[in-house]
């Protein structure tokens, strides 16, 4: 049973949601599809987005990470109304500058009597937990609470005292009822000993304070809810909804996508050549979509047929070749001036430093490429078999190669092809300079091959221009070489033949 309470809270407050990563390291498509869950439901509502940075633990924490995280949300065009670099009603949002907030709400607990300082070394933790262990007990650490704890002088991490340990029952907006056992409740450390607040206090205080109103998350946090929701009643406030979220799978279908295990660098698939739009639309979709069949949406489009209501329980695959499919649709979505900008974008340095290399070709045979490629960087497969260079440096010949593999030619095979060629380049030199397009060329060919045979014709044709067993047609490429070229390229064959 999913509830519905979120949609009647709907119409009463203002829905403000956040993504709230650690700076511990690169931001992996994991993370950012729960940027991303979040952002949508807070445009589709007009409501507010948050970017918080939860900079808590000091020793994970690795530089460069939030100027990362920044950079990749930016790229699929994510915007938030607060974050780090944007203070707002909450004051800052980037929790190590928000230590007064904390001690604030922790004194508030022990003035209540609801946490204490925890008194115990490092050795004697240890030993309670060994013990618990020989005795197959989980190990618990109320069992041991303190009876006269040492005032909290800050010295000391300081925990919640759990006054009502019972099982647990609360309602997740995508899983529906989930309960726990009292075993679940322990009394955990809300301040450490070096003065920062944990995880588990510091999320709950400033989404508090920050009015959040839907918590979007991975489920790994499911376990640890029954503490949240000790804390939120020792505090007096009301929760927000929990949205958890689907795991994130391989392509096997079953191993999650972890950090280690192959889940990349985000901004790595910028550089591949992915567009922001097509990342967008394909993370939305791993555990969401718009229940009718459409695959390719724009922004707008998936904002407006965004419902967290209709995000599913079971894990969504990353599948990298749906990704490709993504992104090739939306590069066709592009006008021809962005297709060419974005072909020149992505040239393989080897061929810019062809000696024939323009732009203006490149411009030319964008739509070639766009054909035969998925994302920019499968340009560099398409250097690496030379179908870029004979566009712009001629190709070299293997004479035998010039015949169509089921040839219909008798006798004196090269001198007869060679006949046969100078005969294409006499019909072509009847084609004005400026009328030289692929269409043309199709029409004043087509009757010749016709004649003496089409293979006889367009193989070698195509080959004098491409040099190459695979290409696009013969049309084509005497389209964008030219007139002059198209013509000289036939001419070398001829006197290869005549070798
Ligand atoms: N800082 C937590 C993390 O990066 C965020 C979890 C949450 O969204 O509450 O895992």
């Amino acid at each position: 049973m999913k509830n519905n309470f979120y949609m009647e809270e709907k119409n009463k407050k203002e829905i403000v949601t956040r993504f709230a990563p650690s700076p511990t390291g690169f931001l992996h498509i994991g993370g950012v599809r729960t940027a991303i869950y979040a952002w949508l439901w807070a445009r589709k509502n007009n409501g507010k987005f948050i970017l918080r940075i939860e900079d808590t633990d000091k020793e994970r924490e690795v530089s460069g990470s939030i100027d990362h995280i920044i950079k990749s949300l930016k790229w699929v065009r994510l915007d938030w109304d607060y974050g780090p670099d944007k203070e707002g009603p909450a004051g800052s949002y980037i929790q190590s500058k928000r230590l007064d907030i904390y001690k604030k709400y922790a004194d508030q607990l022990v003035a209540k009597g609801l946490a204490y300082a925890d008194p115990y070394t490092e050795e004697e933790l240890e030993s309670f937990r060994k013990k618990s262990e020989e005795e197959k007990k989980p190990f618990l650490y109320r069992n041991h609470r303190p009876e006269n704890p040492p005032v909290w002088d800050g010295t000391k991490p300081l925990r919640l005292k759990i006054t009502n340990i019972k099982n647990s029952e609360w309602c997740d907006v995508t899983r529906g009822n989930l309960k726990a056992g009292a075993e679940a409740l322990d009394d955990f450390i809300l301040i450490k000993s070096d003065g920062y607040p944990t995880y588990n206090f510091a999320h709950i205080i400033d989404d508090y304070e920050m009015g959040v109103t839907h918590i979007m998350r991975a489920d790994e946090f499911i376990a640890s809810t029954p503490k949240f929701l000790a804390l939120y009643e020792a505090l007096g406030i009301e929760r927000p909804e929990f949205v958890t979220l689907p795991p994130i799978l391989g392509k096997d279908g079953k191993k999650k996508l972890g950090k280690r295990d192959g889940a990349k660098d985000f901004l790595e698939y910028s550089k591949d050549g992915y567009l922001p739009e097509a990342m967008l639309n394909f993370l939305a979709f791993i555990g969401w979509n718009p229940g009718d069949n459409r695959e390719i949406m724009t922004k707008e489009e998936i904002i407006s047929a965004f419902d967290v209501k209709q995000i599913q329980i079971s894990g969504g695959m990353f599948n990298e070749e749906k990704l490709d499919w993504i992104n090739h649709e939306h590069l066709k979505k592009m006008s021809d001036k962005e297709q060419q900008n974005y072909v020149i974008s992505f040239i393989p340095e080897r061929i810019k430093n062809l000696a024939g290399y323009n732009e203006e070709i490149v411009r030319k045979i964008t739509p070639i490429i766009m054909e035969r490629i998925k994302k920019g960087i499968d340009m560099n497969i398409m250097s690496e078999n030379k179908d870029l260079d004979y566009y712009f440096v001629r190709p070299d010949y293997e004479r035998d190669s010039l015949f169509f593999k089921s040839s219909k030619i008798e006798g004196d095979k090269y001198t007869t092809l060679a006949q046969y060629l100078e005969k294409v380049i006499e019909i072509l030199q009847t084609i004005n300079d400026d009328e030289f397009n692929k269409e043309k060329v199709k029409e004043i060919i087509w009757p010749y091959a016709e004649e003496v045979g089409r293979g006889d014709i367009l193989w070698p044709l195509r080959y004098s221009l491409s040099g190459m067993d695979k290409s696009p047609d013969p049309f084509c490429l005497s389209e964008i070489l030219g007139k002059e070229e198209t013509i000289n390229r036939l001419n070398i064959s001829i006197s290869l033949l005549k070798k």
